[in-house]
């Protein structure tokens, strides 16, 4: 960024983004949201994200609360540099070591992609975001695609030659799931340049198989700790669908049952395990399933073909999480990996709620964790639009003409502007349509058109949404009391 917009955009009214969803606002507010927002406003000092800093040099340095940015910002020590995630740049270098060191911890997911700073010394938790996957969307455009495209070689009869080689590659994974690599691998890059990040933590399996059926792999502490027990019943509940294997009850504490009783020569392996509730297990006593289920045939089937299922198919590594461990790899950092078992033990001891952002923070924590954040940034991944040239009906026919996207070269739709209105004032929103006016939708307030001179950017459309995750109030008495 160029010094001399720095110094313009230090002397512009500093306001960090609002703590509500921007669609939330216009909503009526109940007395139960009122009371909430009282009680916000008590912690609302020590529960935002801290706030990136950079030296004039780019160094990243100790992040600092938003309060203080703020301050450096209105004395003109410090310049706004990136709105998404907040960051500021000061105006002079800086010699120190910035301390604490943080280590990024990554909880990847199919939907959200959990990620979190933490101080590794104090195991707390300073900043945090959701990363929102689009990975349903990619797959289903590119199966309207395919439809279209095979309809139109079903009219055209005659043969044609196979253009290219289709065999998948090595290390292939379908567009929707390289996405979800792709976009991690984006912003763990992005987070790298802003904060002073020593490791990478991540989690890289559900449950470690391994250790489930060779305990002795870890030592005695292993073996009768509290640490196999979560990991058992964690892979047990998953395995049999989270309910009692003979009645299907569900929402009551299950037991773990052995299919084949322990006096019978049953193991204590993970195979010969299931769940059941107090009663069914009280019911089955020591009698063998085959007796047990003897009325019930496709219960009884269905068992047995659970219990046969391989339990390397359960172990087996999600492809996405392979390429993403290896990719993070490649960075200078160290990568450590943990189980989501674990990542669990700890937040539940830790007496913290479930959260993608919090499962995060968990990863490979050593001792509890402390959550100093409770407003982590909503990133959607929203993409660049298409390439589309003409868009067509069902058949494959062009529809309409060729119409442009992008008209304007300096604004985009998605860009965040600050418009400044007649009368003085100026409001923060996002572009909806580039045209000779911008049709601007303002954060607060109604859907309007200006002209491109009175506006200022804040944030360039980068392919994600930004907005914060509602707060939780279960999660905001946590740490009130
Ligand atoms: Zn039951």
């Amino acid at each position: 960024m160029r010094l001399a917009s720095l110094k313009r955009r230090s002397r512009m009214k500093t306001s960090f983004p609002t703590l509500v969803e921007p669609k939330t606002i216009n909503k009526p507010v109940s007395s139960v949201e009122a009371n909430f927002t009282q009680q916000w406003r008590l912690v609302t000092t020590m529960t935002t994200n801290l706030i990136f800093v950079l030296d004039n040099n780019r160094k990243p340095l100790t992040m600092c609360t938003a309060g203080l940015a703020r301050k450096l910002l209105d004395s003109q020590k410090a310049a706004m540099f990136k709105w998404y995630p907040a960051t500021i740049i000061l105006k002079k270098s800086v010699v120190e070591l910035p301390l604490p060191y943080l280590e990024l911890r990554i909880d990847p997911g199919s939907k959200f992609t959990g990620i979190a700073l933490v101080e590794i010394e104090t195991e707390t938790i300073v900043w945090a975001m959701e990363l929102e996957h689009r990975g349903l969307e990619i797959s289903s455009s590119l199966t309207a695609r395919s439809s279209v495209r095979k309809g139109r070689r079903n009219r055209n009869t005659r043969y044609r030659k196979e253009r290219q080689n289709h065999k998948k590659q090595p290390g292939w994974l379908p567009p929707s799931l390289q996405h979800r690599v792709d976009t991690t691998i984006t912003w763990v890059k992005r987070i790298i340049k802003l904060a002073p990040i020593k490791s990478i933590a991540f989690e890289r399996v559900k449950f470690d198989i391994q250790k489930l059926e060779n305990p002795s792999i870890e030592g005695i502490e292993y073996q009768q700790g509290t640490l196999q027990g979560y990991t058992l019943r964690e892979a047990l509940l998953e395995h049999w669908g989270r309910k009692c294997a003979y009645c299907d009850a569900i929402d009551i504490p299950l037991e773990i049952e052995h299919i084949r009783p322990k006096s019978k020569g049953g193991s204590d392996r993970f195979n010969n395990l299931t769940l059941s509730c107090h009663q069914c297990n009280q019911k089955k006593s020591n009698q063998s399933i085959d007796d047990f289920l003897k009325h019930d045939p496709v219960r009884l089937n269905d068992i047995k073909k659970n219990q046969k299922q391989s339990l390397r198919d359960a172990a087996a590594v999600n492809s996405t999480r392979k390429k993403l461990f290896d990719s993070l790899r490649t960075f200078n950092v160290l990568v450590y990996s943990s189980s989501g078992a674990e990542t669990k033990m700890m937040r539940i001891k830790s007496n913290l709620p479930k959260a993608h952002f919090i499962d995060a923070g968990c990863v490979n924590a050593s001792s509890l964790v402390i959550l100093k954040t409770i407003q982590p940034l909503r990133v959607k991944c929203n993409g660049h639009g298409n390439r589309q040239f003409m868009t067509m009906d069902k058949h494959g026919f062009p529809r309409k003409d060729y119409s442009p996207k992008h008209v304007r070269k300096d604004w985009k739709a998605g860009d965040i502007i600050k418009v400044k209105k007649k009368d003085g004032t100026s409001v923060l929103g996002r572009v909806k349509k580039a045209a000779k006016t911008l049709v601007f939708i303002p954060f607060r307030g109604k859907e309007t058109s200006f002209s491109p001179k009175n506006t200022k950017p804040i944030h360039r459309s980068d392919g994600y949404r930004y907005s914060f995750t509602i707060i939780d109030t279960e999660l905001l008495q946590k740490i009130v009391t």
